[in-house]
């Protein structure tokens, strides 16, 4: 469920809505009048289109006044192995990631790209919680195409080799690439 917000000058209403919302659907009370009533004259989305600015006009005494609707994600709850919870902390999967690639040729962006993946995944399947071990998985899968080193490192760390012989395959290649690079020096 998404939250809807109409802002007036520091005067700011919360209503929980659900994502079928018809134009100018939400009450905003007039700030000369207090009137609920009023007209919506003009609607444009901010340039992110993330935000709906409003021109209305108050059926009580007329005047013109501006509301700006802004959608506001309910932030995801982590929920761990042990099942405690935890808001979703961009962060700390970016720490998580940059621990992975220390002292690999891994660019900052290519690891921030990761972590946006992994927040638009989340965006798409979940609502509310997301279980942490599905973070762990978006990370390895993309760490796997990315670099063997980290996503070895990553892997074992958070434990999400399927099996044994999973873990073995990646530490061959791992191992004969770490070769290969020696050869090469
Ligand atoms: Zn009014």
């Amino acid at each position: 469920m998404k939250v809807y917000e109409a802002a007036y000058r520091g005067w700011v209403v919360k209503e929980s809505h659900s994502t079928r919302t018809r134009e100018g659907a939400i009450t905003v009370r007039c700030p000369s009048c207090g009137s609920e009533k009023d007209r919506v004259v003009d609607s444009r989305s901010s340039s992110d289109g993330l935000a709906v600015r409003r021109r209305r006009e108050c059926q009580g005494c007329s005047k013109r006044f501006t509301s700006y609707e802004r959608i506001e994600e309910t932030p995801r709850m982590v929920v761990k192995k042990d099942l405690r919870r935890e808001p979703f902390n961009r962060g700390k999967v970016l720490d998580g990631i940059i621990t992975a690639c220390q002292k690999r040729k891994i660019s900052m962006e290519s690891m921030e790209t990761i972590v946006d993946e992994v927040e638009k995944r989340i965006r798409e399947d979940f609502d509310q919680e997301v279980p942490s071990v599905f973070i762990g998985e978006v990370v390895t899968e993309h760490l796997r195409n990315l670099d063997s080193v980290a996503y070895v490192r990553f892997a074992s760390v958070y434990q999400e080799f399927a099996d044994v012989s999973e873990f073995l395959h990646a530490l061959t290649r791992l191992v004969s690439k770490e070769r290969t690079t020696d050869v090469q020096r």
